[in-house]
């Protein structure tokens, strides 16, 4: 294949711009903050979890507070009205001393539901904490996916205009070149990432193996519109000042 010297040079802007491109591809799709965001997502789901949990035992046991509470007023207001009816007078010395006697047991009844009700407290207070420190440990979480969001779209506004910017110089390379150049480049860059490399000195650059004496001989021979491949990795080498021809 033959082809203008000058577009054969072009060929090594075309592969400095689609290094970047890829290594902005790259970038992009091993940003530290994509597996920050989806282990905090996945824990986020099981610190719901255990929020939802912790808050259904603290609602579970204020509500067993109160029916306690509810129970003791009850027990109360009977004693109450007990001792009222005692207290009137003109009742049988019998039915005074039955009154008395569930005055008293009332009594036993209330103070029982009172110890109950302090524990069920003691564990409502508990699980308030359970709740709390599932709360924090939930808060710390989002708060670390939403810091790693705005620097993942950071990230992601810089590498995109980055982007662009490579895709706009290559759009304005790509239409001046000969086709046959161009496929013959894409192709070869479709298999080992690099298409174009420079010869300096004696060096592929592409991959680092210096030329053949032989090899070197022939492309010093080879007038400067042929495009030489490297026999060793088969990338287009573009001879420059550089070349040491
Ligand atoms: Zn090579």
């Amino acid at each position: 294949m033959k082809a203008d010297p000058a577009a054969q040079r072009r060929l090594l802007d075309l592969q400095a711009i689609d290094t970047a491109l890829g290594q902005l591809a790259h970038r992009r799709g091993a940003l530290p903050e994509l597996a920050e965001i989806a282990d905090g997502t996945k824990q986020l789901t099981g610190l719901s979890d255990a929020v939802a949990a912790a808050r259904a035992d603290v609602d579970d046991l204020g509500r067993d507070v109160r029916r306690l509470e509810m129970d003791v007023e009850q027990v109360r207001n009977r004693a109450t009205k007990d001792q009222q009816r005692m207290q009137a007078g003109g009742l049988p010395s019998k039915e005074l001393e039955r009154l008395q006697h569930e005055v008293d047991s009332l009594a036993r009844r209330a103070s029982s539901l009172e110890d109950d009700e302090l524990e069920l407290m003691e564990k409502r207070e508990e699980a308030e904490t359970v709740l709390a420190a599932a709360e924090s440990a939930k808060a710390a979480v989002d708060t670390t996916v939403v810091a790693a969001t705005e620097r993942r779209d950071a990230a992601f506004v810089e590498i995109d205009a980055e982007t662009d910017k490579r895709g706009a110089e290559r759009a304005a390379i790509v239409p001046n070149m000969p086709d046959d150049l161009l496929k013959l480049y894409e192709r070869i860059r479709s298999t080992s990432g690099i298409g174009a490399a420079l010869l300096r000195a004696r060096r592929c650059e592409g991959c680092r193996l210096e030329l053949a004496g032989s090899d070197y001989a022939a492309i010093k021979k080879a007038s400067p519109d042929e495009v030489i491949r490297h026999e060793e990795c088969g990338r287009i080498l573009v001879r420059t000042d550089m070349s040491g021809l």
